[in-house]
């Protein structure tokens, strides 16, 4: 008989289960109900539309036979079942879901005492830490062969042709011999095992039945006599295990939060716990239940394509979808969970489903409660909302721009930015409280990070004021800004405006006089810069920095980095680019004392100038080397 190798990664995990210290390796039991589980919602569901299958619900069942003697425990179920091909595919490679992340904790744990087994969902293999054999006998629905898959762990599997009679799967695995510190035979006892089901599969929506051992009292004889002792017998009877009620089906205050949780780890394969749980239960228009999740940290592959948003929607217990995208909107697709409602036609074909009334319905009041649920957190517990906000704030901010706006009411109150102002970070409503008499915007820069962009020296003056600057240091947050225009009727300005503050008459003069005496100064300067910049002013902004660089028109420098970095190398949309520069520093003194002395020297103040612009702007010098030559030439 071949034998067969894992591919390399399972191999890794297995070894990992079969070596495992790990405590709570109860969880295997959950693992393979869990997949015999999904194996009789795949066979439940194509019974519903295909005749052929035979079986209605009620037939369905999952089957835990303990065998004390031979040390066997068996999980057997008659789902869909796996033909030749798919014990192949799905047991001799690493599982497909968690797997991954799985792979990257483990790699970054390795050393650490972390215990990560148990946070994920690692699924069949599972099987390993508490047996030295597992034998798999599998019939796929619609074949008529059957197939053994075996394995004792890390030297391989085999796979052979056997018999059964009825599609579905039994996994068989010989338990462990009793080590000291692990009792592996508690997982032959009944009532354990009953409690185990209990524990982590009770809403698993088949009956679970074991045969249990019970004893009772033996019937008193007729002839018994007055000395007669009671008698004890044992029997044995089939017991259905677990509830079988969806925790999604029950009420509120019967679901505690160890559940909760524990039902969103095993379902969604996360290893943390989530950072809120929404349960609804909504009767009107159409009735329905639904339990919703809101991570607490986003997938690995969240903010790529690879993503699958969506809802888990039922009907009436019945798995129709196992994401169903349209119950969420973009903006939240964050949010995993189920939705299961008597109201959908489970006959509907599954593209026709996508554009029922009842659907739509469902979507938008579950976008409602989701958003009054993230308000609720903002409120109560700012901590908390902040662990969302750093996991999934980028996604609302992509919501508000895009689809040209059209959620950005529903947005806005959700958005959180860093502040100059108390607490780093703020929402806009919040900021708008705080505002000082007579500040009439609600200002902001942009930067790579808080600590840079709080040492522009465009902001100073703003500060100076008293008045409180929001800071973008993400690309998309000046689009946000952009988008939303204003909040409360007061408009966002950039600190690099002109008109940021407002302006007395006579400050207004006084600019111009200084401009007038400068006129020629700065006439040289932009002919030195001509096709770097659009234009040298005297800056209004500057106190005790004697030069930024600022832009005029829509597209700021962030925008322009934002571009250049999504369009590649093409010459894409540029800002247009002031040099200002502070008539009160020492620098432009210099500056102009040289432009009547000495032009070249001039020339060399202008470059170095306009270079260290481009520093404090975080934009790359043309020619660093020749910055560099130019600033040390001074230091003679
Ligand atoms: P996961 O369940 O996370 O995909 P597992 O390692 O638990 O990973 O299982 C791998 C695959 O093996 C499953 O996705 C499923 O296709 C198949 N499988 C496991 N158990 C059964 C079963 N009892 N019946 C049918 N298929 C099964």
């Amino acid at each position: 008989m071949e034998q067969k190798q894992f591919q390399a990664e399972s191999k890794r995990l297995l070894d990992l289960m079969i070596n495992s210290i790990y405590t709570h390796k109860e969880i295997f039991l959950r693992e393979l109900i869990s997949n015999a589980s999904d194996a009789v919602d795949k066979l439940a569901y194509r019974s519903l539309t295909d005749d052929q299958v035979g079986m209605s619900r009620s037939d369905f069942e999952i089957w835990i036979k303990a065998d004390k003697e031979n040390r066997t425990l068996t999980i057997s179920d008659n789902g869909i079942g796996m033909s030749k091909e798919d014990l192949e595919n799905n047991l001799g490679v690493i599982a497909r879901s968690g797997s991954f992340q799985f792979k990257e904790q483990l790699d970054q744990a390795k050393n650490a005492d972390v215990d990560i087994i148990g946070q994920f969902g690692v699924g069949f293999y599972s099987a390993f830490m508490v047996s030295d054999l597992v034998t798999v006998i599998s019939r796929a629905y619609g074949s008529n062969q059957a197939y053994r898959w075996e394995s004792s762990g890390a030297e391989g599997y085999t796979i052979t042709e056997c018999e059964k009679d009825q599609a579905g799967t039994d996994i068989v695995m010989k338990i462990k011999k009793d080590e000291e510190g692990e009792n592996y035979s508690q997982y032959l006892d009944s009532y354990q095992l009953r409690s185990l089901v209990k524990k982590y599969s009770d809403y698993i929506r088949y009956p679970i039945k074991m045969e249990m051992e019970k004893s009772k009292m033996k019937e008193k004889p007729a002839d018994a006599g007055e000395d007669y002792q009671p008698e004890w017998e044992t029997y044995k009877e089939v017991e259905t295990l677990n509830s079988m009620v969806p925790l999604w089906q029950r009420n509120k205050d019967q679901i505690t939060k160890e559940e909760s949780d524990a039902f969103y780890k095993e379902r969604f394969g996360d290893y943390a716990s989530p950072l809120i749980s929404i349960p609804v239960n909504a009767e009107g228009a159409v009735e329905y239940k639904a339990l919703l999740y809101i991570p607490s940290v986003a997938p690995y592959n969240f903010y790529t394509r690879e993503y699958e948003k969506g809802l888990a929607l039922y009907s009436s217990g019945v798995m129709i979808m196992e994401k169903c995208a349209d119950l969420l909107p973009e903006h939240f697709r964050f949010v995993r969970g189920v939705v299961d409602s008597p109201d959908l036609s489970l006959n509907v074909s599954r593209e026709l489903l996508q554009h029922t009334r009842q659907l739509k319905i469902i979507t938008t009041n579950l976008e409602k409660k989701i958003k009054s649920e993230l308000m609720k957190l903002q409120a109560n517990d700012m901590e908390q909302y902040k662990t969302f906000w750093k996991a999934f704030g980028p996604q609302i901010k992509y919501g508000v721009v895009g689809d040209y706006g059209a959620n950005k009411e529903t947005l806005r109150d959700l958005l959180l930015f860093y502040t100059s102002g108390e607490g780093e970070i703020t929402t806009l409503s919040q900021y708008v409280s705080r505002m000082k008499e007579g500040q009439d915007f609600i200002y902001y820069a942009a930067g790579e990070d808080t600590g840079r962009i709080a040492r522009l020296p465009q902001a100073e003056r703003i500060s100076a004021k008293g008045y409180e600057i929001l800071y973008l240091t993400e690309d998309v947050d000046e689009f946000v800004l952009q988008v939303l225009t204003e909040q409360e009727g007061k408009q966002f300005k950039s600190v690099n405006d002109d008109d940021a503050l407002p302006e007395s008459d006579e400050e207004k003069e006084e600019m111009e006089k200084r401009a007038e005496e400068n006129k020629d100064v700065l006439a040289f300067v932009q002919e030195v810069l001509t096709d770097k910049i659009k234009e040298a002013r005297i800056s209004k902004k500057l106190i005790s920095h004697p030069v930024c660089m600022t832009t005029e028109g829509p597209v700021s420098l962030e925008m322009e980095k934002y571009f250049k970095m999504v369009g590649g190398d093409e010459k894409g949309i540029a800002a247009q680019r002031v040099l200002e520069l502070n008539p009160n520093s020492g620098a432009f003194q210099a500056l102009k004392a040289a432009f009547g002395e000495d032009r070249e020297k001039a020339k060399t103040y202008v470059q170095i100038l306009y270079n260290q612009a481009l520093l404090i702007a975080e934009l790359p010098l043309e020619d660093p080397s020749a910055y560099s030559d130019m600033v040390c030439g001074l230091m003679k």
